[in-house]
């Protein structure tokens, strides 16, 4: 298996689909994610707060460094220096964090607001019923050092593709309803990250404009942090 070549694959079904590939490489050692960027890929996605850091302060600079998971406010202040796109903005307090730390570091740093639209309680987000009353609430406009580009959203983890394609579908409803709504001058919604490796092509033709693709590229992870 070659990575740069999965990634090549997907990239070729990606085309003029409008979607973005975003190489999830959590749990991998920064050599493979090396393969990838002396093949001329830039991006990666990660979980981890530490294990971004290290990989940051390993690799070259001119990468773009997604956070896509969980991210608790008292850890913002390790990434606020380079991250590129937070994708897993699901709280006020999360956002207001997000933006001090921006500051200091003198950034405007780019969000997506996570939405859950999973059955699972343990997946994060702001519940469909919040996320419209946020973004129409003062909160964002006051956060000067953020930009909020769009929505990110997991499906539930099942084999029963009718349900992921409903979860898919309202989230891409809510990203619609949110980009006519929307009057905040820090905010526009024109990135929706949906897609995992099992389900990036039903996201894609739902509306997807970003895939975050970890096992499909870089194998199976045999360990979780
Ligand atoms: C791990 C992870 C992915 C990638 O998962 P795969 O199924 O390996 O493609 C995508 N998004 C988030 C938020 C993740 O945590």
């Amino acid at each position: 298996m070659s990575i740069v070549q999965n990634i090549k694959d997907i990239e070729i079904e990606l085309e003029n689909t409008g979607a973005k590939l975003i190489p999830v490489s959590k749990t991998k050692p920064a050599e493979l994610l090396l393969e990838a960027y002396n093949a001329g890929h830039k991006v990666f996605g990660e979980n981890y707060v530490q294990e971004l850091v290290d990989k940051y302060e390993q690799m070259p600079k001119d990468i773009e460094w997604h956070m896509i998971g969980h991210l608790q406010s008292n850890k913002v202040k390790y990434i606020a220096p380079f991250v590129s796109l937070i994708h897993s903005v699901d709280s006020a307090k999360l956002l207001q964090e997000i933006n001090k730390q921006a500051l200091k570091n003198n950034r405007i740093i780019k969000c997506l607001l996570q939405v859950h639209i999973a059955t699972e309680d343990t997946k994060s987000g702001f519940d469909t019923s919040e996320i419209v009353a946020f973004v129409t609430s003062d909160v964002i406009e006051s956060l000067k050092n953020v930009e909020i580009i769009g929505l990110m959203g997991m499906s539930t983890f099942t084999d029963d593709k009718s349900v992921v394609l409903d979860e898919f579908r309202e989230l891409k409803s809510i990203f619609e309803m949110l980009k006519a709504e929307n009057k905040n001058s820090n905010a526009k919604f024109v990135e929706l990250s949906m897609g995992m490796s099992d389900d990036w092509q039903l996201a894609v033709q739902e509306g997807s404009t970003m895939v975050r693709i970890g096992s499909k590229i870089f194998g199976n992870r045999n360990y979780t942090l």
